[in-house]
């Protein structure tokens, strides 16, 4: 029932959002901000022309993204998960600025991230790690993640049992709000047809600076973590950090990850200097105590699974014996789904089986 609640939550604190916050006296504790909210998008203001990108609901987008207004241009992080859900956002920009979209910044090849990918402008650059290009190049529907988590089998799945709770419910706004999920998750289905993984043109290994006007946008590879190629995007005068997946608050998806190297990759994303850090899922982030609350869960993490390897255990006896004990808050996509757990058990015994070769 949590997620409904949560839902419902969203609704309203869109809706209460709708009225710009148009500097008055008492607003200083905004910072900077006004709030922009479209039919499918709330765009928080961090700094001057630097949006942080969620959803109303109304479209599953899957992911957050960040969009920076320059003087002459737009540049975009991360194209949410279908075509469908990008084109809304292009069309969400287009309230906020008639300025060009330019560059797309793919913060890593994840299928929630990338996916949108297809629908830029033909002549917008898309910029990412030589690695996401290497996986987009690969045929990543095929791979076990989106299988089994973003396959339009895995979403038929979670129609059904979203069916069930409406079913069950006799509230009639919790209902509802499950219905309008419900019609989301049906339209993404659809969309899932027309995706075909389009992967970035410009690509670096450890970090580019894109300039535009007065603005400096630095897109940094700090190490590897959620995957091999996972970029911060950080922009150093408006003191903002985009992590995608390497950071939000709830604990990484581990299945295609590095988790014995994840934790010192968070040591530099610490580094940064910030007042804002918006992840790839969730709520805007200001505390940088979730950055420690990360690293505490990845080394729990790890070190149960090294310990459950080298005593022999298979994955699913490895998955049985874990212990989330001080983490049911923060790992619930992990701790909702067997599945996801065995994914991320079994890209760590292959990362230790790599390490025990070398
Ligand atoms: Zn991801």
């Amino acid at each position: 029932m949590q997620p409904v609640k949560l839902f419902g939550l969203l609704l309203i604190f869109s809706v209460g959002c709708s009225a710009p916050n148009e500097g008055g006296a008492d607003d200083q504790e905004v910072a900077s901000s006004s709030t922009i909210v479209t039919e499918t998008h709330v765009f928080e203001e961090l700094a001057d022309g630097v949006y942080f990108a969620t959803s109303t609901g109304i479209v599953n987008i899957a992911s957050n993204a960040l969009v920076v207004v320059n003087d002459e241009d737009v540049l975009v992080v991360d194209s949410h998960i279908t075509a469908d859900a990008a084109r809304e956002l292009l069309k969400s920009i287009a309230v906020l600025t008639p300025k060009p979209v330019k560059y797309l910044v793919n913060t890593h090849f994840h299928f929630d991230h990338a996916h949108g990918n297809q629908v830029f402008p033909a002549d917008a650059t898309i910029i990412g790690h030589r690695y996401t290009r290497q996986k987009l190049m690969e045929d990543p529907l095929s791979g076990a993640t989106y299988q089994v988590i973003g396959s339009p089998a895995a979403q038929s799945v979670l129609l059904s049992s979203l069916g069930e709770s409406i079913e069950a419910s006799d509230d009639s706004e919790a209902r509802a709000a499950l219905e309008q999920q419900k019609a989301a998750l049906e339209r993404h289905i659809i969309a899932l047809e027309e995706v075909i993984p389009t992967p970035p043109t410009l690509t670096f290994e450890d970090r580019m600076s894109v300039r535009s006007g007065d603005r400096e946008i630095q897109l940094l590879h700090l190490g590897r973590g959620h995957t091999a190629g996972d970029v911060v995007v950080y922009l150093p005068a408006e003191r903002v950090m985009f992590t995608g997946d390497l950071l939000y608050p709830g604990a990484p998806y581990l299945g295609d990850g590095f988790a014995d190297e994840f934790p010192d990759t968070l040591e530099r994303v610490k580094a940064l200097e910030v007042d804002y850090i918006a992840g790839g899922h969730g709520a805007l982030m200001r505390d940088k105590l979730v950055i420690e609350r990360s690293q505490a869960y990845l080394r729990m993490y790890w070190n149960q699974v090294e310990k459950s390897h080298a005593t022999g255990l298979t994955v699913s006896e490895a998955v049985e014996s874990m212990d989330f004990s001080g983490y049911e808050d923060f790992a619930v996509f992990q701790l909702g789904s067997q599945d996801v757990l065995k994914l991320e058990v079994g890209r760590m015994y292959e990362r230790l089986d790599e390490l025990a070769s070398n």
